[in-house]
């Protein structure tokens, strides 16, 4: 048995109280065993880790990210890639995610669930994984690859984002495929998006028929469906499939905001990269297309945000990082703190995250019972929510009770 203890912490527990100190956590193998002030006593033998007043918090969770999205251009990546080199960039992505602090992540398109289960078997670093598998997608969709030049029908390729399926019969099939191998959501493409060759982010993609042969397939193994969206008519006409989670949502109305709390919807905005693309996107060598439809998303993305923290919609967290940008995931807080305040920001990275991909049972708060995934900052992110963009302020990073990295 190992234990260490934690002593004299400002502990910022991500229940939704205010930070306190002095504080002291007990982790006893993977397992936060005790959750104490200063007279908390210290077993006999334990590894003592004097805090020194830095906050300890639970590890991060990142709500929607892409492991294989390591190139600014990810047409070109899917195509040139082959799949060695590509399980090779999505370790290291893996890997890079875990030392920003996230120690749980789901992955909404593009791998395979073989990234989880080594993950949790021990065989590679990074977060805790739920996986969508490659997400679905109508032809000239979102994650159709083919330049509108192009009439040759959709290829395959490894690793691709996502599969086409036309039609209730085949979205039903892709469905249940991407389950058999053993996906954790079921992933639609409902709107067009940015990195997509061949549509506009304004469009909505599948019929409300074919959205909810998606949403049957996941329900019926008990499994929600997640939808990529970005206009109100998207959102709506999957509100009214039953997909559970919509994705981006930068066009965010009222009225869809109060139809998406109506239907209990959870909505899971990605501020981050369309802020560094507006601003970095050139410099990463990502296409003109790209870059031009970024730039309008990210003008809307925080007014979006704020029509839905008004109507009361739980609200995920997720960086959506691409290609050069994915070392800046941490950049999502500091955004999210501009509307919802740096706890609100910091709620949705941990907590509510933890509650929406139902992983809450163990992870995303400091509390007695929870597996032992833990932060230590050098300053508290109450006061400074950009503490997490300095990894060197990042002192501990903790998970399953094991060091990723210790600096004190
Ligand atoms: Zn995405």
């Amino acid at each position: 048995m190992s234990l260490v203890v934690f002593k004299d912490a400002t502990l910022l527990d991500c229940t939704g109280s205010e930070p306190r100190y002095p504080a002291t956590v007990v982790v006893e193998d993977n397992i936060i065993r005790e959750v104490g002030g200063a007279g908390t006593s210290v077993p006999g033998g334990a590894e003592v880790v004097d805090c020194g007043g830095r906050t300890l918090m639970p590890g991060l969770i990142e709500g929607h990210m892409h492991l294989n999205l390591f190139q600014g251009d990810a047409s070109e990546q899917t195509r040139r890639n082959l799949p060695s080199m590509i399980v090779i960039k999505c370790l290291q992505v893996m890997e890079d995610t875990l030392m920003q602090g996230y120690t749980s992540a789901l992955d909404a398109g593009g791998v395979d669930a073989g990234f989880r289960d080594a993950q949790a078997q021990g065989l590679v670093k990074g977060p805790r994984m739920q996986v969508c598998g490659r997400a679905l997608t109508q032809s000239g969709g979102h994650a159709d690859l083919r330049l509108p030049t192009e009439i040759n029908p959709p290829v395959q390729h490894y690793f691709a984002i996502g599969v086409v399926a036309d039609g209730v019969d085949a979205v039903r099939r892709a469905a249940r495929e991407e389950l058999r191998m053993g996906a954790d959501y079921v992933k639609i493409m409902a709107a067009g998006g940015c990195a997509s060759p061949s549509d506009e982010p304004d469009s909505v993609q599948y019929s409300l028929e074919e959205m909810k042969a998606a949403v049957d397939a996941a329900d019926s193994v008990g499994k929600i469906c997640l939808a990529h969206c970005y206009s109100p008519r998207s959102m709506q006409r999957c509100a009214e499939a039953g997909v559970k989670r919509v994705e981006h949502g930068n066009f965010m109305d009222e009225e869809t905001a109060r139809i998406l709390k109506k239907h209990g919807v959870i909505y899971c905005p990605t501020l981050a990269t369309y802020d560094i693309m507006s601003r970095r996107g050139a410099e990463f060598g990502i296409p003109d297309y790209f870059l031009r439809k970024m730039k309008v998303a990210n003008e809307k993305s925080l007014e979006a945000l704020a029509i839905a923290v008004k109507a009361g919609l739980v609200i995920g967290s997720g960086s959506d990082m691409v290609g050069p940008g994915q070392p800046f995931k941490t950049n999502e807080l500091e955004l999210k703190s501009r509307v919802m305040g740096a706890m609100g920001a910091i709620l949705s990275t941990t907590k509510v995250n933890s509650e929406i991909m139902r992983i809450d049972g163990r992870v995303g708060t400091v509390e007695a019972g929870k597996l032992a995934d833990l932060l230590l900052l050098d300053e508290n992110p109450v006061e400074n929510i950009a503490v997490f963009q300095n990894r060197d302020k990042i002192r501990v990073i903790m998970q399953d009770g094991k060091y990723i990295k210790k600096t004190i």
